[in-house]
């Protein structure tokens, strides 16, 4: 079993080929039917057209807020896997940054200026830019990798708790039982409806249990509104009492329990606009979109015994009977953005006071391709991978997995993968 991500093939028409395991691709290379297309994911170029029907792909995704797992699977194979980490703090703050010098600048000496406030419109699907960022990003990705893989279907994780599923008295109906999927799906939503307490007792830690808080047996039911969780000390004390007699000396939390069984979950029902955003947005690739809930993720990845990282949940979302993982090895993408486009950079009063130069290109380099420099003489005697940091001088700064090396002359480098506003690693 190979341990890396399969490398992705394409014909001489760039048309996606089914993806082949790096053992394949490396005597594909040796024996020259094929050349390097691209580095980062890695892909291969046939020297000849094909004519053959490739495996369909699938990608499914589980967006996070700082990262997003993507994972390719061919049928139940999955073959690779990839995290995305996004950049949105970076992004919130250099925009906080922006308006404060700007507001600094625009208040100066502007005392009949009229005042302009509250003169800005929105769209109605408008997401701040941090938020933005993060569907772009993954719909880069998504058709990233539409264009080297023979994709036809995506699959996204939308919602935390399917909470039809859970209110469908159908389903309800069944049993809450731990492996259950329903009742799966009930527990993780009363662990984080009740903060992982007992809700009389308010103990933690400790295994928890379904309640009805009116039992059962009294014609209580089996929705939602009527469960808490309860440690199995007071489960038992309380045993089929109503509530209303169970804390007959507790008003106060007599209280506070009802009103919070009414309460429902704030974001449980997902209106989390970003993931909605990117649905809406992948439904416009034109490829069967599936959707699954958070609860049915991690169900999947605990009933197959998976690890708890980005990519492997991204390959447990959905309806999933089983998974053979084929790869050890996610590619790590990190978003890095595409420079500034500040043409002065500014004290922290926001008085110019340094030039940046007006050309990116240095000696054919810019920051952020990821180069190769073979030091052979001198102090940094060695060989260095990583993301460069153009200098005009061509004196140039390469952050390698090792920390950042200094001072490296543009004639030992060589570029691996020119600038794409990512960086990459395993
Ligand atoms: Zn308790």
């Amino acid at each position: 079993m190979s341990k890396s991500n399969f490398v992705f093939v394409l014909d001489a028409d760039l048309n996606p080929l089914t993806p082949c395991s790096p053992g394949v691709a490396r005597s594909l290379l040796k024996s020259g039917k094929a050349s390097v297309y691209r580095r980062y994911p890695f892909t291969l170029i046939l020297k000849k057209k094909v004519d053959t029907r490739p495996a369909p792909i699938t990608i499914k995704l589980d967006p996070g807020s700082k990262t997003t797992g993507i994972a390719l699977l061919q049928g139940s194979k999955v073959v690779f896997g990839a995290e995305l980490t996004h950049r949105g703090q970076t992004i919130k703050a250099s925009l906080e940054s922006r308006r404060s010098l700007r507001r600094g600048r625009r208040n100066r000496h502007t005392r009949y200026r009229p005042a302009r406030f509250l003169n800005r419109t929105r769209p109605t699907d408008w997401l701040a830019p941090s938020l933005q960022h993060r569907v772009e990003t993954t719909m880069t990705w998504v058709n990233r990798f539409i264009r080297l893989a023979p994709v036809n279907s995506i699959v996204q994780e939308l919602v935390r708790f399917d909470l039809q599923k859970m209110e469908n008295p159908e389903i309800s109906g069944i049993e809450y039982q731990q492996g259950e999927l329903a009742g799966y799906e009930v527990r993780e939503y009363l662990l984080n409806k009740w903060d992982r307490k007992c809700a009389y007792c308010a103990v933690e830690n400790v295994p928890l249990q379904i309640e009805h808080i009116q039992p059962k047996a009294k014609g209580g039911s089996n929705r939602l509104s009527n469960l808490c969780l309860a440690c199995e000390k007071c489960n038992l004390k309380k045993g089929t009492q109503d509530i209303e007699q169970f804390l007959a000396k507790k008003p106060d939390l007599l209280k506070k329990i009802k009103a919070q069984a009414k309460r429902p979950l704030k974001d449980a029902a997902a209106v989390n606009s970003t993931r909605w955003a990117l649905y809406h947005r992948l439904k416009q690739t034109c490829l069967s979109i599936s959707t699954g809930s958070g609860g049915l993720t991690k169900f999947n990845r605990t009933r197959l015994g998976l690890a708890k990282t980005h990519w492997l949940d991204a390959a447990c979302v959905g309806e999933v009977e089983m998974l053979e993982v084929l790869t050890l090895k996610p590619l790590k993408i990190t978003a890095t953005g595409h420079g500034t486009r500040q043409m002065c950079r500014t004290d922290k009063f926001g008085f110019p006071n340094r030039y940046v130069p007006r050309n990116k290109f240095v000696k054919g380099f810019q920051t952020g391709d990821i180069v190769k420099a073979v030091v052979t003489s001198g102090k940094k005697i060695g060989t260095y991978v990583g993301r460069v940091a153009v200098r005009s001088t061509g004196s140039f700064n390469i952050s390698t997995a090792n920390g950042l090396i200094q001072g490296i002359g543009y004639k030992n480098c060589v570029s691996v993968h020119k600038k794409d506003g990512y960086n990459y690693g395993f």
